[in-house]
């Protein structure tokens, strides 16, 4: 192993070119006083709200933190299934499970790694509450397809968003193609915070004043708690550091754009299968993930010439020892088995310079071809 020559995520060089912007939206978060909620994080609502275009933003704590208020808001309990994914963090199937829900998956398709809607209509049974679909990597799912299957049966869709936000679909942006979505603000997400934090949106109001009040305790005045809920609320300081990061955004999503269509034009030739992308249907690249058969060998020749990599993600989350009990057989499951084995993330981020890439690149071809 040799001294990292290039980040996998640049979030130090994102820091210095903000500096004074950020260090003097913290200082003014301290001098308020307030901490928790109030005038920032408002204010980030209504800018998160009008960036994607949906009429509701509720803030939360985390991105899983937003899963799991939006499935109380749907009721999803005990007895209930819910379809997703097998191909993703661990976050969506876990929150369904915590609420005694069970999760039920639906292979991915090959080239989108997405949950694959040709096999979502027999997935859907009485039981089935909801349908979360994750616009992994940051490229939407297949979102007209899904709604439509799930519009049929009056199954509300729920996009995990939480790679995909600043990413668009025909047009709309990411979160704003089904009825509720989540996304995260985690660190090393497309728009990242200095801690955890995430966010929901939806189209109608009054399920977003559901899922505000399940947010905060049940409660909308203090100590008045109509149902029961959670603390999920975003702190100011997250609040005041993505407004300032959001202004940035569209440039840091196109800069992102560009760099994973240098290394698709630069790695076109190699013995692997590259990420796919379309303008009816744009990434916010959250990782360029590649296809590579011997991964282990191919990540360690790069790991040897200083080339960080990572791999999202090694095992499905049915093989999770956590989900054990549901005793789901991987045989049914062969596309999420096989990319499970192939998928390899390379550098990316909005920082990554082309000299940095050209590294990545010049080592890739180095460990593909000896
Ligand atoms: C990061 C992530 C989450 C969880 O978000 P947190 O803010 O870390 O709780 C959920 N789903 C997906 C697909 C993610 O990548």
């Amino acid at each position: 192993m040799s001294a990292t020559i290039v980040p996998f995520v640049d979030l130090k060089a994102e820091y210095e070119s903000l500096k004074p912007e950020i260090d003097a939206a913290i200082a003014s978060v301290i001098q308020s006083g307030v901490f928790i909620q109030g005038p920032e994080v408002a204010s980030l609502e209504k800018e998160l709200a009008e960036f994607v275009g949906t009429p509701v933003c509720v803030s939360a704590a985390s991105g899983t933190d937003a899963i799991l208020i939006a499935l109380m808001a749907l009721g999803v309990g005990p007895g209930d299934e819910v379809v997703t994914t097998p191909f993703s963090f661990f976050a969506a199937a876990e929150m369904i499970a915590l609420l005694g829900a069970r999760p039920v998956f639906v292979d991915i398709e090959e080239g989108s790694f997405n949950l694959d809607p040709a096999l979502l209509e027999k997935s859907i049974s009485k039981k089935c509450k909801a349908v979360i679909p994750v616009s992994l990597y940051g490229r939407p799912a297949d979102m007209d397809e899904i709604n439509q299957i799930c519009g049929n049966k009056n199954i509300p869709v729920i996009e995990d968003a939480a790679q995909s936000f600043g990413a668009t679909y025909k047009g709309k942006k990411s979160c704003a193609i089904s009825q509720i979505s989540i996304t995260s603000f985690f660190p090393t997400k497309p728009l990242g915070a200095y801690g955890d934090a995430g966010a929901i949106f939806c189209q109608d109001e009054t399920l977003g004043k559901k899922l505000r009040l399940i947010m905060n305790h049940g409660q909308s005045v203090r100590y008045d708690h109509h149902v029961v809920g959670v603390n999920g609320r975003m702190d100011a300081i997250q609040a005041a550091v993505l407004r300032v990061k959001l202004r940035r955004l569209a440039v840091q999503i196109s800069l992102r754009q560009k760099m994973a269509s240098r290394y698709s034009q630069h790695l076109k030739d190699l013995p692997i299968t590259l990420p796919i992308s379309s303008d009816e249907r744009t990434s916010a690249w959250a990782q360029y993930s590649i296809r590579v058969k011997e991964r282990s060998r191919v990540e360690k020749i790069l790991s040897e010439q200083g080339i960080p990599t990572s791999v999202h993600y090694p095992s499905p989350v049915y093989a999770q020892k956590a989900l054990a009990s549901l005793g789901i057989n991987s045989k049914n499951f062969p596309v999420t088995e096989k990319i499970c084995a192939e998928i390899l993330s390379l550098p990316m981020s909005a920082q990554l310079t082309e000299s940095q890439q050209d590294l990545v690149v010049a080592a890739l071809k180095k460990a593909l071809v000896s």
